[in-house]
């Protein structure tokens, strides 16, 4: 059965129940040794789905909601099943432990989130943590200790803006825990709430070297993977952006006797601004993106000439001076859209991301451990920004993507299908235990 065929099946209902008896799955029959146990693995992830259900088919379980504390508490069932020890570090982190052959070695990190965005979906984050925990338990079922010591980490409040995982990182400030989450808790309340320590926050912080590495699987939220039909994603980093506040000035004056050869239209130019940022942005070759998001005209009246527009530029590259050289490009064509109607443009920064690339080697062992699957594999960036990001100050970090259908995300109809998420889960896995050969740390 091909995907598409899987679709089909799954929309007329034949597939309702994972791994029942009707449809045989080419994993459920799969080979025993380095396999998890992909029926268990998508009735924990269905499981999961229930804490925050919404009634459009996903799930509302915001980081520090009540849905989330009790999926929390359910994740770390979860992980004493499989025979982890979990403990919540100060920041809020869930992290699993299991010792290795040599308690010397640092360990090898491995996990995702569990909050979602209000009405979001039940794949974002939630496949990267169940399968972290079924990589560990099927070790443990295979009687394989690894040589490092291993941490599945379900990092607080991903959605947020990598919180826990940047806590942990160093790269959380002081003032950023007054911010105010989609719970309505602040992040210190929120930390608070899930069982961490905030006057204690610095001690759940690494330095770069205290790990030997980290993994992530996740859904490719976009829909490349799908339309290629591809199985597995290699991410080749979490590409960085750049946001700018831009307030295009003119001259507010009377729609009705103002000729049209007289007007300082800021919001006119401002739509230039918009066709140009498109322009620049699909002109140059390469996988950049540029979007102007929000846009304002003032005073925002039908009979009067806008006299200010503020909006917003955002641009997202892998490549820290191709977004420059962007930005630059994008500066100078609206200094020339400013001189066609006496407007001027300002441009001041809101927010940058640096790029996280991931580690070449770590791309290397999780095409190999594609490969020994028979799945097929793409290099690609990733648009989203993740806890991996984080991850990569610290140590060499990795990133698997599987396809979502129709590339949607963030959303109730988000969707990934079971033999997808397996495959994910055994890449990981093969990852996992290539790293621990290789990791010298
Ligand atoms: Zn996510």
């Amino acid at each position: 059965m091909n995907r598409r065929e899987f679709t089909a099946a799954l929309a007329a209902g034949a597939l309702s129940t994972w791994g029942g008896g009707r449809h045989r799955l080419p994993w459920m029959s799969g080979a025993p040794g380095r396999r998890v146990n992909g029926d268990r693995l998508n009735r924990h992830l269905a499981e999961l789905a229930r804490f925050g259900a919404n009634p459009q088919g996903g799930v509302t379980r915001v980081a520090y909601s009540d849905a989330d504390k009790q999926a929390r508490e359910y994740v770390m069932g979860l992980m004493r099943e499989a025979r982890l020890t979990p403990t919540i570090d100060t920041a809020g982190n869930i992290i699993a432990s299991r010792a290795g052959t040599d308690p010397n070695r640092k360990p090898i990190l491995f996990g995702s989130h569990i909050d979602s965005v209000p009405e979001g979906g039940s794949y974002d984050g939630n496949v990267g943590s169940m399968a972290a925990i079924e990589v560990a338990q099927t070790l443990g079922e295979h009687g394989t200790t690894t040589r490092h010591p291993l941490q599945v980490t379900i990092w607080q409040n991903e959605e947020g803006g990598l919180y826990g995982s940047r806590a942990v990182s160093g790269q959380l400030t002081q003032a950023e825990l007054s911010n105010v989450s989609n719970s309505g808790k602040t992040i210190a309340e929120g930390i608070a709430f899930l069982g961490g320590d905030v006057a204690r926050i610095a001690e759940a912080r690494r330095q770069r070297g205290d790990i030997a590495g980290y993994l992530e699987l996740h859904i490719e939220q976009g829909g490349t993977l799908e339309r290629e039909q591809i199985d597995i994603g290699v991410v080749e980093g979490i590409v960085g952006i750049k946001q700018w506040e831009v307030t295009v000035t003119g001259f507010a004056n009377h729609a009705g006797t103002t000729p049209m050869d007289q007007r300082h239209d800021a919001l006119l130019a401002a739509s230039r601004f918009v066709e140009a940022v498109n322009r620049i942005v699909t002109g140059m070759p390469g996988r950049q993106v540029g979007t102007v998001g929000r846009l304002q005209a003032f005073p925002g009246a039908p009979n009067v000439i806008p006299g200010r527009v503020v909006c917003t530029l955002e641009l997202r590259d892998l490549d820290a001076a191709k977004i420059d050289a962007l930005h630059e490009a994008i500066v100078a064509e609206s200094t020339r859209i400013g001189a066609q109607n006496g407007t001027t443009f300002a441009f001041r920064m809101l927010h940058e991301n640096v790029p996280a690339p991931s580690d070449p080697r770590v791309r290397a062992l999780i095409a190999a451990a594609a490969r020994e699957l028979g799945l097929t594999t793409k290099v690609m960036p990733s648009g989203a920004g993740h806890d991996a990001q984080a991850m990569a100050t610290l140590g060499p970090m990795g990133m698997i993507f599987i396809p979502s259908i129709g590339g949607i995300s963030h959303a109730p109809k988000e969707l990934s299908l079971p033999n997808d998420i397996v495959n994910g889960a055994n890449v990981l896995l093969g990852a996992l235990l290539r790293m621990d050969q290789m990791a010298s740390g």
